[in-house]
């Protein structure tokens, strides 16, 4: 894929939403406005074939200072585009616009998003859960960017493992080398699966809360 980062606007959020607007009105992906947040709107993007039980979450950008998640998603989606209506997706394409556009990693209050969703008094998580609770997932993905990384990593709930982390790492090495360390410096913890797989505790109804700890990201 042929990037122009001259006039590549990774932090520009009305770019992103300006993008994502336009690969739905192409694809049957239906869009909404489920909240605003700091004078910008907060979209879901959902297809014609989600349904109430077996659905994808992704959601990308909770951390504005991580472009890479909203970006990567948005690419996936664009190349992916012939399918797309076809999968049962609901889509969050940047849960921080504020954080990207001012390259921070939490809202304009100084909240890291990421650990407030076990709170009910933000208007922004509040609309976002009543979205999400309204289904049952078969697969949730939240993006991150970690620029300390070697390689790509993720987490897995502890509960549910399967081996799609396993597959999914497998598929990513084609591209990106796997994060070689056994402990994620920024994490301080062992990557007990090492190659790249963590496990954690999370609360699944929560597909937003990827974490339930205090650690980074
Ligand atoms: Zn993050």
């Amino acid at each position: 894929m042929n990037f122009d980062f001259q006039s590549h606007r990774i932090h520009d959020y009305r770019f992103l939403e300006k993008r994502w607007r336009s690969l739905a009105r192409r694809t049957g992906l239906r869009g909404k406005v489920y909240a605003s947040a700091e004078d910008f709107d907060l979209w879901c993007y959902c297809s014609p074939a989600l349904r109430q039980t077996g659905g994808i979450y992704l959601s990308a950008g909770i951390h504005g200072d991580e472009p890479a998640g909203p970006e990567a998603l948005y690419q996936w989606a664009e190349l992916h585009a012939s399918v797309l209506r076809d999968l049962p997706l609901m889509i969050f394409p940047c849960l921080n616009p504020w954080g990207l556009e001012n390259n921070r990693r939490t809202d304009s209050e100084n909240r890291d998003l990421n650990r407030c969703y076990h709170l009910d008094d933000l208007p922004r998580i509040k609309a976002q859960k009543i979205l999400i609770q309204q289904h049952s997932f078969r697969l949730v993905m939240c993006l991150h960017e970690d620029y300390d990384a070697q390689g790509v990593y993720l987490y897995e709930v502890r509960k549910k493992l399967t081996l799609f982390g396993r597959e999914l790492l497998a598929a990513a090495g084609y591209y990106v080398p796997l994060d070689p360390r056994k402990m994620i410096a920024t994490e301080e913890r062992e990557s007990r699966y090492s190659r790249g797989t963590i496990r954690i505790r999370a609360r699944p109804e929560n597909p937003g809360a990827d974490r339930d700890d205090s650690a980074s990201d």
